[in-house]
């Protein structure tokens, strides 16, 4: 008896270190798996953020890799159970590892890649590579498989994808999250797939070296006119239009008080510690984020100063 309870307690750990992939139906035809809150672990194997597959009588479309071939390979298996059959598109919503590392096993099956035209730049400028081996170093053996792959179809401004009586509408956006987002629209079902331009209760990212925080302003100004239904974020439970409130929330919130302070004629280290007890302390992955975003906001408000 004992023997069994102990069994059950390391059973019950190590499916809490390495968390289940489980395919769960959005709506008809909108599969999505939902990754951890957390930065990519061992223990986690870098699943730390949402995929979706969108059913069509012609096959899946996919919006987003997840991080690694094996996620990604563990995610075919599952939307293969659904419905055999091809895998029609892989859209990519930005080039963070967590959305594109996966993607090859897209490529392999058949899949035209699609992705904002900034990402083939980044791919083929070479900083791609250096960025996969740099993660690498930094997280050992998690994406020790990834290879990258480039996009097939660019998206510069506004590209629509009908796919078995099915419409996407892919709109490319100007540096917001990344220098290379995309929105994917599903008008019919009012779904929109936001990457991580929206988060709830979750602290957005804003440190990336192509960010802009203004830009993301004005990307969530475009997101609250659209008429959707449904929100599907790359780390978060399906979310509505309060999501888009909350991610301005914050941003507004650095935005402003980082620009009154840098007026007053603080630094960088008194700006962070004037900002240090603040209501988004309570939110996941404020510990990992928030202090980059501070930092990348400061930097961003000289920039905009010249
Ligand atoms: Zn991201």
């Amino acid at each position: 008896m004992r023997h069994i309870k102990i069994l059950f307690i390391f059973v019950a750990f190590a499916f809490a270190l390495a968390p289940e992939m489980k395919l769960r139906r959005v709506q008809k035809d909108i599969y999505m798996v939902r990754g951890v809150d957390a930065l990519p672990s061992k223990e986690n194997r870098g699943f730390m953020s949402n995929a979706f597959a969108v059913l069509t009588s012609e096959g899946w479309v996919v919006i987003d890799a997840l991080s690694t071939p094996e996620l990604s390979k563990e995610f075919v298996d599952n939307l293969m159970r659904v419905k055999k059959a091809p895998i029609r598109y892989a859209i990519i919503t930005h080039y963070h590892p967590d959305h594109w590392y996966g993607a090859k096993t897209f490529k392999d099956m058949g899949a035209k890649i699609v992705a904002h035209k900034k990402l083939l730049d980044f791919y083929q400028s070479g900083d791609a590579q250096t960025v996969l081996m740099a993660t690498k170093e930094r997280f050992g053996d998690v994406y020790k498989n990834v290879v990258l792959v480039p996009p097939d179809i660019v998206v510069e401004s506004r590209h629509v994808l009908k796919v078995g009586g099915k419409t996407f509408e892919i709109v490319a956006l100007a540096p917001a999250h990344t220098d290379n987002d995309l929105l994917v629209y599903m008008p019919s079902e009012k779904v929109l797939f936001t990457g991580d331009l929206v988060v709830k209760n979750r602290i957005p990212f804003m440190g990336d070296r192509g960010a802009s925080s203004k830009g993301l302003l004005e990307a969530l100004e475009g997101i609250k006119k659209m008429d959707a239904r449904v929100l599907l974020g790359g780390h978060n439970e399906p979310m509505d239009m309060s999501a888009v409130e909350f991610t301005m929330g914050y941003v507004r919130f650095l935005r402003e008080n980082i620009k009154k302070l840098k007026d007053e004629g603080k630094n960088i280290d008194e700006i962070r510690e004037a900002l240090k007890n603040n209501p988004y302390g309570k939110y996941v992955m404020y510990d990992a984020f928030h202090n980059a975003n501070v930092f990348k906001v400061d930097s961003e408000l000289d920039m905009e100063e010249l």
